[in-house]
């Protein structure tokens, strides 16, 4: 079931889209305020206070970009992009912004539902008091030890890799750019080694996953960066 409370924030301008996206998500029980242009969208923003906003990336009134870096100056929210396929560079630059997640046109209306969930789910969980350790597959975080442990057992990791780990269990279902990842974990010098960081993937996928070939937790996203799955 989903929270009949959820509200979600829907900037659309293609009518089409705007209408099928609307009806489904009614039907899953949310409540959902559609608009077609970024300056409503700030309105309907401040004025009903959404759970949750996706949002288009290419809107007659602006980029969507700068919806996002507006809403991000006072809301955390999780936002959704909505992105032609081929737009690579529009999607990095949409999740440096502070966009959580983007989803390509055309999307199919249960997937958008499942990351609805999904990134609501997140939000409540992060609500809630942090724990001391975290559970993922066979792998257990323990952040009093600074230890990782595979069933049961003690794996060796880096101080390097304890905090690439650690970003991205902090940053579950959300995408994070190559660019957000360095900066966190190398530093602000960092940003454009991403070398670096596919090296020390390479060796944390090896330490924490079942077929490190076939990852299921850290996953990638291709040319853009990392999400991790719990
Ligand atoms: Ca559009």
């Amino acid at each position: 079931m989903n929270n009949p409370a959820a509200r979600i924030l829907f900037i659309e301008d293609d009518a089409e889209i705007r209408r099928f996206t609307k009806s489904s998500l009614d039907r899953d029980g949310f409540e959902v305020y559609d608009v077609g242009t970024i300056e409503r969208g700030l309105i309907e923003a401040g004025t009903r206070r959404p759970d949750l906003a996706v949002l288009d990336l290419g809107l007659p009134d602006g980029d969507g970009v700068d919806f996002i870096k507006r809403l991000r100056t006072w809301s955390d929210i999780p936002i959704l992009v909505l992105s032609a396929r081929t737009a690579e560079q529009e999607k990095i630059t949409a999740l440096d912004a502070g966009a959580d997640d983007y989803l390509m046109k055309p999307f199919g209306a249960l997937e958008l539902s499942a990351r609805v969930r999904a990134h609501l789910r997140r939000r409540n969980a992060t609500a809630l008091a942090k724990g001391a350790t975290l559970e993922f597959g066979e792998v257990k975080i323990d952040f009093n030890r600074r230890a990782v442990e595979r069933n049961g057992a003690r794996v060796h990791v880096t101080r390097i890799e304890y905090r690439l780990l650690t970003y991205l269990t902090a940053h579950p279902h959300r995408v994070m750019t190559h660019r957000q990842v360095l900066k966190s974990v190398w530093g602000p010098n960092h940003e454009q080694d991403t070398h670096y960081l596919r090296v020390y993937m390479t060796h944390l996928r090896k330490k924490v996953e079942l077929d490190p070939a076939q990852p299921r937790h850290l996953l990638t996203e291709t040319g853009i960066g990392y999400r991790f799955e719990p």
